[in-house]
């Protein structure tokens, strides 16, 4: 399948079907747990790794549906799921390190990946370096004898620094190191990490992948071989994604290709229309030819993703307010649905304190506003309204 449109439909196609299932729309296997036939039924079930009718911590049906979509999407192997995006980054990590390995990740990561990071895996002995994700040869100067993975995240939660992630992969593969790339902000519309050779490749489902904020998962896409070793891991920490959470993801993933198209329209439109607002002090969004990084985007993503953010002028209060007065985006920390939502960045991010989020540096007149699929017009419209209320 050449195209991700096909792909996304008919990626699961013949996948976990057996005789009774003939419906065009999947069914929910909605079990804990499936029975054998027979002895020798029930000893290939528990035995076999990922099997998909044993017991839903180890493998389900609908599972294996999302799992072959994905693994198309990204171009990887094989996939797995998890019961959050949090869950597929803790599952692959505590799979792939010991304590006194180390670990490389950006200055810059979803904050929850950097408490993670920074406060949980240094607890249990693995060492840990930050660099600039801007500065591609820091990468390689923080490598040591015992860096077993590179962390990356391309555009970066919430400044959307980017990280020139061919030139770190070959660098690590050069070194035997492992490379994990979250492509959440990004998607696989707009970047397939795996090609530009990363081993790993994670997502938070709960954003564009299901598209419609109303279900929590999460994504690893990676080789036969690593999601093996990861799987137990998995099976161990128990992220579970719900069949029901499965079955929404894999509806939702059937429209991720068209709704990404309109996404990033919409969202380059508005960075567009917003630069050149009076009351604006800046837009900050990787399709911008004035984003510091802009050659690098065209380099390695084919459209820039639906979040922008932007600064007002006025300063502290006229951003609050212009949230506040928005109209169609609700005030909510995600991203990725078909609605738009916008928030006061450092409202989110001021309380936390740790190394690479560090909620000290998020300037407070800036807003991150987390484009959906309705009308630019009237998300313009509504946005310009906002701002002009501030006043
Ligand atoms: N990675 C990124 C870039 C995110 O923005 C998020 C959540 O906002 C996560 C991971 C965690 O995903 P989840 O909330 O599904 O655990």
């Amino acid at each position: 399948m050449r195209h991700i449109e096909t792909a996304s439909i008919l990626g699961d196609r013949g996948v976990s079907g057996n005789e009774h299932e003939r419906g065009v729309a999947p069914a929910i296997h909605y079990s804990a747990v499936f029975a054998a036939s027979d002895e020798r039924d029930f000893a290939e079930m528990s035995t076999v790794p990922q099997h998909a009718r044993n017991y839903t911590r180890y493998g389900n049906p609908v599972h294996e549906r999302v799992k072959a979509v994905m693994a198309t999407l990204e171009g990887t192997e094989t996939a797995l799921v998890t019961g959050s995006g949090m869950g597929a980054l803790t599952t692959t990590l505590l799979a792939l390190l010991s304590a006194g390995d180390h670990v490389i990740a950006q200055r810059r990561h979803y904050m929850s990946t950097a408490n993670l990071l920074d406060d949980m895996l240094t607890r249990f002995g693995v060492e840990l370096s930050l660099v600039d994700q801007t500065d591609t040869q820091a990468f390689a100067r923080a490598i040591r004898k015992n860096t077993k993975v590179i962390v990356l995240e391309s555009p970066a939660n919430p400044l959307l620094e980017l990280t020139d992630i061919a030139s770190v992969a070959q660098t690590a593969k050069a070194h035997g190191i492992l490379t994990l790339a979250d492509n959440t902000f990004a998607s696989p519309a707009n970047q397939q990490p795996h090609a530009l050779g990363v081993d790993i490749v994670v997502h938070s489902a709960t954003k564009y992948l299901g598209g419609h904020h109303d279900l929590t998962g999460g994504v690893i896409c990676t080789s036969h071989a690593l999601a093996e070793r990861i799987w137990h891991t998995h099976v161990t920490v128990g992220s579970v994604l719900s069949p029901m959470d499965a079955w929404l993801l894999l509806r939702g993933v059937r429209t991720f290709p068209l709704r990404m198209a309109q996404v990033n329209q919409n969202a380059l439109s508005l960075a567009r229309r917003l630069s050149e607002h009076p009351r604006v002090g800046g837009v900050v969004y990787p399709g911008l030819d004035c984003h510091p990084q802009f050659d690098l985007a065209c380099r390695q993503m084919r459209g820039f993703g639906g979040v922008l953010t932007f600064r007002v002028k006025a300063g502290d209060g006229a951003a609050r307010r212009v949230v506040a007065n928005l109209r169609i985006p609700q005030m909510a920390g995600s991203l990725g649905g078909v609605n738009s939502l916008a928030i006061h960045v450092a409202t989110m991010w001021g309380g936390t304190r740790t190394q690479c989020a560090d909620g000290n540096d998020i300037p407070g007149d800036l807003i991150r506003y987390a484009v959906g699929i309705e009308h630019i017009d009237d998300l313009t419209e509504d946005l310009f309204q906002a701002l002009d209320r501030s006043a």
